[in-house]
């Protein structure tokens, strides 16, 4: 019978043969479901509960790492924590952080990757919550920036400039249609060299909300934006999103009351962070409906800024993108309200009354249109911004690091250098907890245990061959 099979496998036309080969030959077919399975990881974000998949797949492992040990040998270690740069010798097995050896110790496998770091500093990965990684320049034309193609595209040459600039993670809080997802997917197989990104899918805003004043793509399913209405629309968003694959929900105004409400209930069964990019008597709307974080520094009352510190509402202040649009536009376009409320200080101000009222902040950098292209420089500003508004520079880092880590929902995985977490680790030739401007002295850069950045630059080692397949060993099939 399997010879027969075989036989007509081998002599109808090369499609219907590799079907049949699929289905008698087991090993293959194990191999096909295999990577299925792997495709679907991205549905799942590792911390956070999901109460239930509507697809009914096994949860994954997640994203492999490498095998063998790296050994990052006497530099200053930063680890994330706030405490004190110390001497040490930081060990990766595979995609985590082993363990932080004393100085002079060499306790590690002979067959290690042995990097002398003496001088440089060790710190965990940088982190950016608010990026987008397909916004188009309003400069280019239409035509071009609406390819999907050229959206894909325009991620993955960010990536590089976030990666090189140290940061192995980076929020994506909005991004043209399937976009984000499928960078997500290719860093994560170690196909493309980028930081970790975690995907927020479209922006959900009202009708004629913010987000659709500049020219952002609305297209409910290729769009960077997708507008909603009424309770049961809001609730559709999500829902979309989290099919998509999101690991977080971003909204914002305007929305009604029964809007927001439906939304932030819906994204929290599906076990979903929501944050909010919305100003003046929306934050209050946002906060009591139960958001998680607030983005930008927009006008809020003093009311308002006690509700967030009261129910735990985290911020995400991204001062920098407005330090920009002041100093390169002149002030804020397109929308109405923020014209006039907007100024350099009183964005500055309303951080400093955040921070003064407890409330968990974290670091964002928002570069829309080409500025990505300023990196690593805004990331230094706004955590510059943080230093001015009273952190110590040890804070900061720490903040860009383990705060990030912890809003991101990953605080167990990521932000510190404690055995166990997932070895992504910056190395900076300089001392960056004194020193902020030092930031911009990468040298080497590891995420989920592999070298992406050496000297600076992305590293890509040469690919290596997969054997050529071979017919069928019991009948000479072709196999495809
Ligand atoms: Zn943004």
């Amino acid at each position: 019978m399997l010879k027969l099979f075989c036989k007509i496998a081998a002599t109808t036309s090369f499609a219907a043969a590799a079907f049949a080969t699929f289905l008698i030959c087991p090993a293959l077919r194990a191999q096909t479901t295999q990577a299925d399975r792997q495709e679907r990881w991205r549905f799942y974000s590792p911390d956070t509960p999901v109460s239930d998949d509507t697809r009914r797949v096994p949860v994954p492992s997640g994203p492999q790492g490498p095998t063998g040990t790296l050994v990052l040998r006497g530099g200053r270690i930063f680890d994330g924590t706030s405490a004190p740069a110390r001497e040490g010798t930081l060990v990766i097995a595979g995609n985590k952080i082993l363990k932080i050896l004393a100085p002079g110790s060499t306790d590690w496998p002979e067959d290690a990757q042995v990097i002398d770091v003496h001088g440089e500093t060790v710190i965990p990965g940088l982190i950016d919550l608010h990026t987008h990684l397909s916004y188009s320049n309003p400069r280019e034309s239409p035509d071009v920036t609406g390819s999907m193609p050229e959206a894909t595209l325009r991620g993955a040459e960010r990536l590089r400039y976030y990666i090189e600039s140290g940061i192995t993670s980076v929020r994506d809080v909005a991004s043209n249609g399937e976009v984000p997802f499928r960078l997500q997917s290719w860093v994560n197989q170690n196909r493309i060299v980028g930081p970790r990104i975690f995907a927020a899918g479209q922006f959900i805003t009202g009708i004629g909300g913010h987000g659709d004043e500049g020219g952002l793509d609305n297209d409910p399913i290729h769009g960077a934006i997708r507008e909603a209405s009424g309770a049961d629309g809001w609730r559709d968003a999500v829902r979309i999103q989290f099919n998509r694959g999101a690991n977080v929900i971003k909204i914002g105004s305007h929305f009604s009351v029964a809007e927001v409400t439906a939304a932030v209930q819906e994204a929290h069964e599906l076990g979903l962070k929501v944050t909010c990019d919305c100003e003046t008597f929306y934050i209050k709307r946002a906060v009591e409906a139960g958001v998680d974080m607030i983005e930008h520094p927009l006008p809020r009352t003093d009311e308002t800024i006690r509700l967030m510190a009261q129910k735990g509402t985290e911020a995400d202040p991204t001062l920098i993108p407005y330090i920009l649009i002041f100093d390169l536009s002149g002030g804020y376009y397109y929308t109405t309200s923020r014209r006039f409320t907007f100024s350099k200080d009183a964005n500055f101000e309303v951080a400093r009354r955040m921070k003064q009222a407890g409330i968990k902040m974290g670091i964002g950098t928002d570069l829309v249109t080409d500025w990505y292209r300023y990196l690593p420089g805004p990331y230094i500003t706004e955590m510059k911004q943080f230093a001015k508004l009273g952190y110590t520079v040890p804070e900061v880092l720490s903040i860009a690091t383990k705060t990030n880590a912890e809003m991101l929902d990953m605080g167990t995985k990521l932000g510190t250098l404690d055995p166990g977490k997932l070895a992504d680790v910056t190395v900076i030739d300089g001392r960056p907890d004194e020193n902020l401007d030092d930031i911009a002295k990468v040298d080497l850069v590891i995420r989920n245990g592999y070298i992406t950045v050496k000297h600076g630059q992305i590293f890509v080692p040469r690919h290596l061959p997969v054997p050529m397949p071979q017919p069928c060993q019991h009948c000479g099939a072709p196999v495809p």
